[in-house]
């Protein structure tokens, strides 16, 4: 297991999922902020063209969360969406906790 896979993934709170890496990180992220940055091709697509993706964030619930291997996790949307897969890497990425936000200060992502 390479750090930073994830050995527990919860509901934080009736509107964020948090995730617990092996480095023993968590991190926890909003229903809204996981579905607007759904990385899968219709909602990329969506971005290029529209802008950021426009959610109603009070109805929006996660019906379920399917771990894809070792790598990523498949978010099923009560929308009906559930093509998104999350990489872990992406989901790291993601985090907006203070220790992050330093780190990326330090080290901005080189792609
Ligand atoms: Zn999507
Ligand atoms: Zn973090």
């Amino acid at each position: 297991m390479r750090s930073g896979d994830p050995t527990d993934i919860f509901e934080a709170s009736p509107t964020d999922i948090g995730v617990t890496s092996s480095d023993g990180h968590k991190s926890v992220f909003s229903f809204h902020l996981l579905r607007t940055c759904c990385p899968c091709a219709t909602c990329n697509d969506l971005r290029t063209k529209y802008g950021p993706l426009i959610i109603n964030k009070d109805s929006l619930r996660v019906k379920g969360l399917d771990p894809v291997g070792r790598y990523a996790l498949q978010i099923l949307w009560n929308d009906g969406h559930q093509t998104g897969i999350y990489a872990w890497e992406f989901l790291r990425d993601l985090c907006t906790c203070p220790e992050c936000v330093e780190t990326k200060k330090e080290a901005p992502a080189a792609h």
